[in-house]
């Protein structure tokens, strides 16, 4: 008789199933397969039977075989409790999670070599504007005709013709080509005693290669990164693996710098932007130990480390650790999870740790090191609140008097300013002023974002773009719509009319999408090419730049808008990393914050820098109202194209709800966002006590109902977005 397998295949809507293993191959716990499903063939994992229960018993003469076993190690068994783990917390199937794990198809396949191809540098004859462009956006980069054709916006067609005629070649490039090893003693820093003292307790848990979840609390530029790198320099001596985290791949690039700097070479980087051969090396050197040092966004968190000794988890408050679609999980959390089931020590850095962290530590579970000052002669900045009601900006503009005063003083001693807003665009809203027309999105319950460098509409939610019309589609008029409130466009603007010599630059998603933008407005920040910096939350994090002495937050108010539970505090952090960006150098900074409410709590912390108090107070009212981390909330959100399906199906699953001792059920009601891509949301919200096992409730109760595939219920465990 032939051995099974009990294998969770890469199809959401099935749970694990059974196979035979044919005669010759073996295989283990982790193993990757190919497995038939019908007349087709799919990736699975192989898993323990007794972990993965499967309700469809078959027979072992019905077992269809594997058809074969990827030549990579299996999944090791921290990755695949793992993987239980979030499966089960974040009500998700396993197989979603597993995919999370095999995020490389190459990887899986045999070949060692590719054919990439690249511009030879001649220009055909025949140059139509397709081929012109694609030659354009090509420029020196290198990848499989796909990619080529991705990036370039034009077809695989096009491609294929320009290497026909030359312009474009092939390359055969050796994928599995081993990485550089950092070298822990490149470029050792002179640590100060407090920096020596956090950084010695951090070594000394690598060293111990148990589980150790700790804090890193320090205020900008203190030096966390110095310090956790001591850590990664131990875990390297040993031969571990370490994986940092950052919370957004516009900050790999300084990271890698900063990386080699320090260790002599730059670290894998794991992010969406790889090539696929790219992926595929670092998949298999990640799974067979080679590669040291990964650093990622949040899906670099299920890549197959081997011997991990190490998970640092840098900025580690910011909510973009959390992932919204798909399986909803947080990052931060799930590290702390894999730090656990290793074992390795966990890093958590940051300068304002999240509430949920400070309990934490607070009841003794993570460990708590502080770095209190600045390195070095660098002071913390100076904060002041302007308040505009008392000095309101000019009509029609947003920048204050003492803000413009400020920012002329700071051009005059060739100094450098940072405006931050966190709005992309030019403005939010555009209406008509003759009839009042509002462009809303047609796919989502959102206002048309105006981006007059593109001369476009877009929406932020769905990405839907229209061209900006220049006559109201509703009553006809033209030349009557009006733009309505700041976006950062409007800001640079403004600087633009205020300081026509001075050099700006505007910071958002839509001019830094590339690591590649990045390194280049680093560069251009370093060299002093850049006096003014107006940007979103894209240039608050992770960037040192010592001539920057001046920050002014443009709405401190627009975080509280809409009220969801961390608003405040979401506030405190976001503005403490803006002005942390000011004065890192030994030019002492100074910030101003533009707000209507200089008195709230949240305003009065940051000016006093009493930050103890406000979380104080933050956390008070949490406990008070059994919100997180005291009690705990679980999200189901409902959704179709069809409204009627949405609202039926909500609250269908309302009036199911169990009555549960601890946990109470607010809704169904049509959810802030009620239209989000096309389709209708309404949501319930749980809310129950911290110790009620409430996936276990959700399981159960939602597990009992039926609805047609026209309707989509996610649940968020834990949620962040209240919309
Ligand atoms: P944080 O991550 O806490 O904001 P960083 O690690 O970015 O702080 O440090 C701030 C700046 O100070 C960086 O330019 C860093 O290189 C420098 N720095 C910190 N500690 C040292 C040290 N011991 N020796 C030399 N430079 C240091
Ligand atoms: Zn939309």
């Amino acid at each position: 008789m032939s051995p099974r397998a009990r294998v969770l295949v890469l199809n959401s809507a099935l749970g694990p199933l059974d196979y035979r293993v044919p005669h010759g191959m073996t295989v283990e716990p982790g193993s990757i397969v190919v497995a038939p499903l019908g007349p087709r063939q799919l990736l699975g994992v192989v898993w323990e039977p007794e972990r993965m229960p499967s309700d469809a018993e078959v027979g072992d003469n019905r077992l269809r075989p594997l058809l074969g076993v990827a030549d990579v190690p299996p999944l090791g068994d921290a990755l695949r409790r793992l993987i239980e783990w979030t499966a089960d917390y974040y009500l998700a199937p396993p197989a979603a999670v597993v995919r999370m794990a095999l995020s490389s198809n190459a990887a899986l396949e045999g070949a060692r070599t590719a054919t990439e191809y690249r511009a030879t540098g001649h220009v055909p004859d025949r140059l139509t504007p397709q081929r012109a462009q694609a030659l354009e956006r090509i420029g020196d980069r290198q990848g499989l005709i796909r990619e080529l054709a991705t990036i370039a916006d034009v077809s695989d067609a096009v491609i294929r013709g320009l290497v026909k005629v030359g312009a474009i070649e092939g390359v055969e490039v050796d994928i599995d080509s081993p990485f550089p090893l950092p070298d822990p003693l490149h470029h050792v820093p002179a640590l100060s005693g407090d920096q020596r003292a956090a950084a010695d307790r951090l070594v000394a848990d690598v060293a111990a290669q148990a589980f150790a979840p700790v804090l890193l609390d320090g205020v900008t530029g203190s030096g966390k990164t110095e310090v956790y790198f001591e850590a990664v320099a131990e875990a390297v001596r040993e031969g571990r693996q370490v994986l940092v985290l950052l919370p957004e791949i516009a900050l790999t690039e300084p990271f890698l710098k900063r990386f080699h700097d320090r260790f002599g070479c730059e670290p894998v980087a794991w992010h969406s932007g790889l090539r696929s051969t790219q992926r595929r090396r670092a998949w298999r050197a990640i799974a067979s130990g080679q590669a040291l040092v990964t650093v990622g966004a949040r899906s670099a968190l299920f890549l197959p480390y081997r011997n991990l000794g190490l998970i640092v988890v840098d900025e580690a408050h910011e909510t973009s650790f959390k992932q919204e679609d798909g399986v909803h999980y947080h990052a931060r959390d799930v590290a702390v999870m894999r730090g656990k089931f290793e074992p390795c020590p966990v890093i958590l850095a940051s300068a304002t740790p999240a509430i949920e962290t400070r309990q934490q530590v607070a009841q003794g579970r993570y460990a708590e090191v502080k770095l209190p000052g600045r390195f070095g002669a660098a002071e913390m900045p100076a904060i002041a609140a302007i308040d505009l009601i008392h000095e309101p900006p000019e009509r029609g503009r947003w920048i204050s008097p003492r803000l413009v005063q400020a920012m002329t003083e700071t051009l005059e001693k060739r100094e450098q300013s940072l405006l931050f807003l966190n709005r992309r665009g030019y403005a939010p809203l555009t209406l008509c002023r003759t009839c009042g027309h509002r462009f809303q999105c047609p796919n989502c319950t959102a206002w048309m974002v105006e981006h007059r460098l593109v001369r476009r509409l877009a929406c932020h939610h769905c990405g839907h773009v229209m061209p900006t019309p220049r006559a109201c589609p509703e009553c006809q008029g033209e030349d009557t719509l009006v733009a309505c409130g700041p976006g950062v466009e409007r800001i640079a603007d403004e600087v633009a009319a205020l300081f026509p010599e001075a050099k700006t630059a505007v910071v958002t998603s839509d001019t830094i999408w590339s690591p590649a933008k990045a390194a280049e407005f680093v560069g251009r920040m370093e060299a002093g090419d850049i006096d003014i910096v107006v940007g979103t939350q894209l240039v608050t994090k992770g960037y040192h730049f010592p001539n920057l002495t001046l920050v002014g937050v443009i709405d401190a108010d627009l975080g509280l808008e809409g009220g969801d539970l961390r608003a405040a505090e979401r506030t405190f952090q976001q503005i403490c990393q803006v002005s942390g960006r000011a004065g890192r150098g030994e030019k002492p900074g100074q910030v101003f914050i533009q707000t209507h409410s200089p008195k709230a709590g949240v305003m009065q912390a940051l000016v006093t820098g009493d930050a103890e108090s406000f979380y104080a107070a933050e956390t008070e009212a949490r406990r008070d109202a059994g919100a997180p981390p005291f009690g705990r909330y679980a999200a189901i959100v409902v959704s179709s194209e069809e409204q009627a399906a949405a609202q039926e199906i909500a609250s269908l699953i309302g009036r199911r709800a169990p009555e549960v001792e601890g946990m109470h059920v607010y809704g169904p009601a049509p959810a802030p966002l009620a239209m989000l891509r096309g389709r209708h949301r309404y949501r319930l919200l749980v809310h129950a006590r911290r110790a009620l096992d409430v996936q276990a409730v959700i399981r159960e109760w939602l597990g009992a109902l039926e609805w047609s595939p026209k309707v989509r219920v996610a649940v968020d465990v834990d949620p962040y977005s209240f919309l």
